[in-house]
């Protein structure tokens, strides 16, 4: 029996000949490549340019060619759709296409479930099971590519912030860029694709001797320990002064802007001083903010729009650019972890 990490999803042109019974030369572990994640294609059967024999026996190792499977789907009003895929070992994971007109974003996820506890997350309150592969996390932006090609569409970006903390499984979600970034896959730019963390210190460090021009998306939702702590346990290990210098060190080694995400919640983070807390924390640092209201979903209370309103311009006078994230979904549990979680309890 395989394992998802054998599957020809994660592995590079170079290193699908090795994983083969039958002699394979090179320019046809490249043809195999391409098929896979240039054309997206969801079968062996697809793979025309390929002899035969070689498809049978692709076939009798892999089955598919994705390390995942679709069990459900939803489509928003808005256009929004969300997948729940089962791996090889029964887990289920959770994919989200955003599409607009001039792009198609997919936000994956980076592991079963998450250790991060984050209080108002669905995802981490279901708590860990594991890591994905870089197969499996690549896997969910094949599939979406494939069902875009249909439609004469393609995947523009990719973020990483579905279910898991990326940077918690660092280089299988490095690995996982690598294959999208490659110039014989979907070549999708460094520059399309977005890794969040919630303020893994070092592992920010470690991204920043990345020669890989990836975007940096840093969780924030609050400029001060103690509150930040209620919020994230993680800021008890890695408190603000370290995570700030963390991202500095990112800015300074790839002269990225830095995302700071703001997960707006009424009565804790919401207050004048909060903003003005948060705009003394990033003054002069090259960096943008996404205020994201909660998921009425959630468990947390959205505040009002008015409050929204009043805090996104306490940033914007004192300079710090802003912008607010559109909801998007809500009408098909489009937040991380949601539909995974009604699966799970069957109302799904
Ligand atoms: S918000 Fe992100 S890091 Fe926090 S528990 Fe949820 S998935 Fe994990």
């Amino acid at each position: 029996m395989h394992t998802a990490q054998e599957h020809l999803a994660g592995l590079f042109p170079e290193e699908i000949a090795g994983r083969l019974e039958a002699e394979v030369p090179p320019y046809r572990a490249r043809q195999i490549f391409s098929w896979l994640h240039r054309q997206a294609a969801a079968s062996f059967q697809e793979m025309t340019s390929l002899p035969r024999a070689l498809i049978e026996e692709l076939e009798k190792r892999f089955q598919s060619p994705w390390p995942l499977e679709l069990v459900t789907s939803r489509l928003s009003a808005d256009g929004t759709e969300k997948y729940l895929f089962a791996l090889e070992d029964g887990s289920t994971i959770e994919t989200v296409l955003l599409p607009e007109k001039r792009r198609q974003t997919v936000c994956l996820s980076t592991q079963v479930g998450c250790a991060m506890n984050c209080s108002f997350c669905a995802t981490g309150q279901a708590g860990f099971r594991r890591d994905l592969t870089a197969g499996e996390i690549a896997a969910q932006v094949l599939f979406v590519q494939n069902r875009l090609k249909a439609q004469g569409k393609t995947v523009t970006n990719v973020v990483y912030m579905g279910m898991g903390e990326p940077l918690a499984n660092y280089q299988a979600v490095l690995r996982s860029a690598r294959l999208l970034n490659h110039p014989e896959g979907l070549n999708l730019g460094a520059r399309r694709l977005t890794i969040s963390t919630c303020g893994l210190v070092p592992q920010i460090r470690a991204l920043a001797e990345e020669e890989l021009q990836v975007n940096l998306a840093v969780s924030l939702h609050a400029a001060d320990d103690r509150r930040r702590g209620e919020i994230m346990p993680i800021n008890k290990v890695y408190p603000l002064e370290e995570l700030l210098a963390a991202c500095d060190y990112y800015t300074a080694r790839t002269n990225r802007r830095i995302s700071y995400e703001y997960a707006l919640i009424s009565g804790i983070n919401d207050s004048p001083q909060a903003a003005q807390k948060l705009s003394d924390l990033l003054q002069g640092r090259l960096c943008h903010v996404n205020l994201i209201p909660v998921n009425p979903g959630s468990g947390a209370a959205r505040p009002s729009s008015a409050r929204i309103a009043a805090f996104a311009q306490m940033l914007e006078r004192a300079g710090i650019p802003v912008s607010l994230r559109k909801e998007r979904g809500s009408d098909i549990e489009a937040a991380c972890g949601q539909l995974r979680q009604r699966t799970l309890e069957g109302q799904g």
